[in-house]
């Protein structure tokens, strides 16, 4: 059973074949400036190819996509029909969705009424699939939602502290994301630990662009840093994460700025970016503050500090902890920020060793031998978990 994943950004699409009776990687790539011009970079296992492709919209995007899986040069199917299903990554499934399902004109209907809550990122996800739906008429499509794994969450982790009434008319809560992510390392991690997934306590820390921390106690997320939006939480790339509200309001009137502008000044404009003013990628972070950057310095001791403290939170929350878990972009590559946030946790048990923790890109426990809380690197792979789903909801 060949599974076409397919992650649709606002102007972008990565795409994903995977044949899940291997669950092999077939096929990989990406479409990048759809809407401005259109550029395509597929990785096949014979032949890697890029090239200008125009991309006008995201339909035209995906017809790029059936045309270079099929192409005799650079393709790995001879036909269309050998792809048997699309699984496709939604962010938000608002209080609707707590698990990954067939995509109807019902479930269609309730992730566009999501898109109030999520308006950055569930209209594009939807253009995506309507999309599909187009080209390949026919092919079962399944959604797997961001906040899913997060539907376990008790309403004391969930509930804001504001009137209630907000929670009942417009659903205001903690909904969190990077669910796939959160789910597939933890589930690695008990495997790690020797532990049944339904006794390990494990944190575990998604360190992207956009990153989160969940609690995840005997395979249930209990707790994550993320909210109403992707925006609260840790500090990230271009984002502020966690500030006091009336700073909107103070900043709004002090430099003449609608909400939507300060909105977006602490979506863009902030985080790495807004403290260090050197760039939100932590490589670059890192060579200028090894080039004496004060303000880059400072940005990397902030991310590193908040990240630590969400971890100490949720280890009160789960009342101990087996493992802290680190993935994505930054977790699973950055020694200087695992060590750093680790090195807040000694009090809980975590001692790692210094000389492991140099390695990279690779599943690996980097703790000293007898530490009694593991630090665990994992390289992520939402794809496979969402092709998972998708043959899973397929099934049945
Ligand atoms: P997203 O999927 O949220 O866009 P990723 O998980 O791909 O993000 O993470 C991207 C970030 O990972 C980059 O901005 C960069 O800061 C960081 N990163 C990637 N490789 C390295 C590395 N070798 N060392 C340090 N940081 C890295």
């Amino acid at each position: 059973m060949n599974v076409l994943v397919i992650n649709c950004g606002s102007s972008s699409l990565k795409y994903q074949l995977l044949d899940m009776n291997s669950e092999k990687l077939l096929v990989k790539g990406l479409c990048e400036r759809i809407g401005i011009d259109g550029f395509l970079k597929h990785s096949a296992p014979s032949k890697n190819y890029e090239a200008n492709v125009p991309m006008p919209d995201h339909e035209a995007a995906v017809k790029v996509v059936m045309d270079a899986l099929i192409d005799k040069d650079h393709g790995v199917l001879t036909s269309m029909s050998e792809i048997h299903a699309i699984g496709h990554r939604v962010v938000h499934g608002g209080e609707r969705f707590s698990d990954s399902v067939v995509i109807t004109d019902e479930v269609e209907q309730a992730i566009e009424d999501c898109c109030d809550i999520a308006p950055l990122h569930n209209p594009p996800n939807l253009i995506g699939i309507r999309a599909c739906k187009k080209i390949m008429p026919g092919v079962p499509q399944v959604g797997v939602f961001d906040t899913a794994f997060h539907a376990t969450m008790p309403e004391k982790a969930y509930l804001y502290a504001i009137p209630y009434e907000l929670y009942e008319k417009y659903k205001i809560r903690k909904y969190g994301f990077h669910g796939t992510s959160h789910k597939y390392v933890s589930t690695l991690a008990a495997e790690m630990l020797g532990k049944p997934y339904d006794q390990a306590k494990v944190v575990t820390c998604h360190l992207g662009n956009g990153a989160s921390v969940c609690a995840v106690d005997k395979g249930r997320s209990i707790d994550t840093s993320m909210g109403f939006t992707p925006l609260e939480g840790l500090a990230m790339g271009t984002r502020s994460g966690d500030i006091d509200p009336a700073v909107i309001p103070f900043v709004m009137q002090k430099e003449d700025m609608t909400a939507q502008q300060v909105l977006d000044v602490l979506n863009k404009k902030s985080g790495m970016m807004g403290i260090s003013c050197v760039s939100s990628d932590f490589r670059d972070l890192a060579t200028a503050a090894e080039q004496g950057n004060k303000r880059a310095e400072a940005s990397l001791e902030v991310f590193c500090y908040r990240v630590a403290q969400y971890v100490g939170s949720y280890a009160a929350s789960m009342n101990g902890l087996d493992a802290v878990v680190f993935t994505a972009g930054i977790g699973e590559n950055d020694s200087y920020v695992r060590e750093k946030v680790c090195s807040y946790l000694g009090f809980l048990g975590l001692e790692i060793d210094t000389e492991k923790n140099k390695q990279r890109g690779q599943a690996m426990d980097f703790s000293k031998p007898d530490a009694k809380v593991r630090a665990l690197a994992i390289p992520t792979n939402e794809e496979l978990v969402i092709a998972r789903d998708t043959k899973m909801a397929l099934k049945g």
